[in-house]
């Protein structure tokens, strides 16, 4: 290297790129936070429209900061994406939810499948499929009780190969869900090509739809759509009985919501789905 090269070299690193001195802090903590066990995940009953019964959870991730309290993944998740944070901690989320698993079973708890929410950047791994397989199959537990929550935002990089991954994913047995459907540039395109289990409408989709005609039409249109895709339509976000009458008189399958219980801890999902079954 020429001196005057040489002068004129600076270090760079690719996360301090445009990261504001905040958020470099922010992030450290974030690293310290794993180490230091003050991550956890809540865990959101999903119940069956049907019967009112819960037949699986949604884990959603929690930041105990000993200063501050509960932090909420809104406040964390996107830093965690921009910085790459994502990857580490993606892979406890599902490790830990592997966990809970076991521990429910050892429990005596009849058996139920977990949700887990993954991001586009992930997906941007060379070993995606590897290592999600690894962590389950290490846990001891059957990838059909994992599901996987994505968004289109994995689409937005390399579709094609963002499609081979879901497939080889299928093809492990595990299920794959469409979350937050109904917001941003959600296309109906989408269910054509994904191996997909699951289209979970958000909570937009349900939200002031009671005297909204026109929402309701639109709410009613993609449950048909969507079953016949053979698709299960699970509802996020519910919290009146009217905005239940409406999913009742439509068909959907499952939902997720205030009415029947916010997000809680391990111990408390595990004594609600126990009531149930004492019932
Ligand atoms: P999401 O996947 O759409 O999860 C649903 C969010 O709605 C959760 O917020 C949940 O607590 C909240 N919610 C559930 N029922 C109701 C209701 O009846 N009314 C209202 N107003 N809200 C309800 P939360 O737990 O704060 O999570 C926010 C977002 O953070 C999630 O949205 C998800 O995108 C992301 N997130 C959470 N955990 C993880 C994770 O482990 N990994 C990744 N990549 N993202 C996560
Ligand atoms: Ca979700
Ligand atoms: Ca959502
Ligand atoms: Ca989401």
């Amino acid at each position: 290297v020429a001196k005057k090269e040489r002068n004129t070299c600076k270090i760079y690193i690719p996360s301090m790129n445009d990261v504001p001195q905040k958020e470099l802090m922010l992030e450290n903590s974030l690293f310290k936070a794993l180490e230091q066990g003050q991550f956890m995940l809540y865990y959101q009953p999903k119940i069956e429209v049907a019967t009112g019964s819960i037949y699986g959870a949604e884990a959603l991730i929690r930041w105990k900061h000993p200063e501050f309290g509960m932090v909420s993944p809104l406040d964390f998740i996107p830093l965690a994406e921009k910085t790459g944070f994502i990857i580490p901690l993606g892979e406890w989320v599902l490790h830990t939810a592997c966990q809970q698993i076991r521990e429910w079973d050892r429990m005596g708890l009849p058996p139920l499948s977990v949700s887990v929410n993954m991001s586009m950047m992930q997906f941007q791994q060379k070993q995606i499929v590897y290592t999600i397989e690894r962590i389950i199959t290490g846990a001891g537990i059957r990838p059909e009780r994992i599901e996987l929550e994505l968004t289109e935002s994995i689409f937005m990089d390399n579709p094609e190969h963002t499609l081979k991954i879901l497939h080889e994913l299928q093809q492990l047995g595990i299920k794959l869900s469409l979350d937050d459907f109904g917001t941003g540039y959600s296309s109906l395109s989408y269910l054509q090509n994904i191996p997909l289990h699951t289209l979970k409408l958000d909570k937009s989709f349900i939200n002031n739809i009671v005297n909204d005609f026109k929402k309701q039409m639109i709410f009613k249109s993609v449950v048909v759509i969507a079953h016949n895709l053979n698709l299960k339509v699970v509802t996020e976000g519910v919290e009146t009985e009217d905005e239940m009458r409406i999913i009742r008189e439509h068909n959907c399958d499952g939902v997720q919501g205030y009415i029947y219980s916010p997000p809680v801890t391990a111990a408390k999902f595990a004594q609600l789905y126990m009531e149930q079954h004492l019932e």
